[in-house]
């Protein structure tokens, strides 16, 4: 266990690097931020902001020698900074590696025995996939796609080649629409000594790719929700994992489907600051530090809603809400699309 004092870096400063730091801080941990951009939100509440690109090697190899371990915000980090991190990093770089490509992250979660949404790879022609998968499908970037970008719908096969062009291209892979019940997810952690914890299935409402709510309890039952943790531990464990994962899960009549994995702490497991005891920023430190983990046990009902772009204009109404705990991520301008903050409002029965 690292002992308190010692050093958290943080690739990434947006609001998950935020919210990381302020749980590394309680911990007793002092945190230094690697990001590019400036006056970015996790640099108003870390010791440190190391504000290089992360093509600059000699900062990254004083950033790993300055820090006791690394972790990361975001999943898309280049090849050759991991390089220079070395294995001070966690979670480690085959989780990285499996989820930074769509198509490695579904055959692996098929070798595990996981249900995925059908797919094709997609390269320079998409006849091929189309005559696999079929429409309506959705086409998406094997990768760098995130809330919703890098993916197009198509409702007929006629739809293909417009996709195609949209794509740029791009390296991509059609996968067959699911036709699910609703959306969940599972936000699992893993520690040093291979114990797995997961917090309960959030259900997610998610409005032109992005998150807007996250529900808890969701409408799964006893049974699937042993399923879902199941298969999620399933997924840690065989990433020899360290840290905390956020799990996508179609759900339909008679199947759990993964749609996605996410290396990190996810928009999805926010509901846990005001729902857990150890929240999902705690608990991912407690993970790649070597501290005890949580169990992940709920106390209370949460709705969580995401504050994106003109949300924001309902601030002082919110704020006067008895049970609502606002979390504001520092950003100076609001734009459409851009999440500027979450909510988590108790449910009393
Ligand atoms: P993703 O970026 O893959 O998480 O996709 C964002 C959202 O698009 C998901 O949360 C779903 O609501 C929807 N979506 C993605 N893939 C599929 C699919 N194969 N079938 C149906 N809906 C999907």
């Amino acid at each position: 266990m690292l002992e308190p004092g010692a050093t958290v870096g943080i690739l990434g400063g947006g609001q998950l690097g935020r919210m990381l730091s302020v749980a590394a801080s309680r911990l007793g941990y002092k945190t230094c931020v690697f990001e590019p951009g400036a006056n970015c939100p996790a640099s108003h509440v870390a010791n440190e902001h190391w504000h290089h690109d992360y093509d600059d090697t000699d900062a990254l190899g004083r950033f790993a020698t300055a820090c006791d371990v690394i972790t990361y915000e975001f999943e898309n980090i280049p090849t050759a900074a991991l390089d220079v991190l070395g294995d001070k990093v966690r979670p480690g770089r085959r989780a990285l590696e499996v989820s930074q490509d769509r198509l490695t992250e579904k055959t692996f979660l098929q070798e595990l025995g996981l249900k995925t949404a059908p797919f094709a790879t997609v390269d320079t022609s998409i006849d091929d996939a189309l005559t696999k998968i079929g429409a309506p499908s959705i086409l998406k970037t094997r990768r760098f796609g995130y809330d919703g970008k890098g993916q197009v719908r198509l409702r007929n096969e006629s739809d293909g080649a417009k996709a195609l062009a949209e794509m740029d291209g791009a390296p991509s892979i059609l996968e067959g629409f699911v036709d699910f019940e609703f959306e969940v997810s599972v936000i699992g952690a893993r520690s040093l000594e291979g114990k797995v914890a997961c917090f309960d299935p959030g259900e997610n409402v998610h409005k032109d790719g992005i998150l807007r709510t996250t529900t808890v309890p969701s409408r799964l039952n006893k049974v699937r929700i042993e399923q879902a943790t199941e298969l999620t531990a399933k997924i840690l464990n065989a990433l020899d994992y360290v840290g905390v994962m956020g799990v996508e899960l179609f759900v339909t009549p008679d199947d759990l489907i993964v749609n996605e994995i996410a290396p990190r702490v996810h928009n999805s497991g926010h509901w846990t600051q005001n729902g857990c005891t150890i929240d999902q920023f705690e608990q991912h430190i407690r993970a790649i530090t070597g501290v005890a983990i949580g169990s992940g046990t709920r106390h209370a009902d949460v709705v969580m809603q995401n504050l994106i772009g003109d949300d924001m204009d309902a601030l002082a109404q919110i704020v006067l809400e008895p049970d609502a705990a606002v979390h504001l991520y520092g950003k100076e301008d609001v734009k459409p699309g851009r999440k500027m903050g979450h909510v988590n409002r108790i449910v009393k029965p």
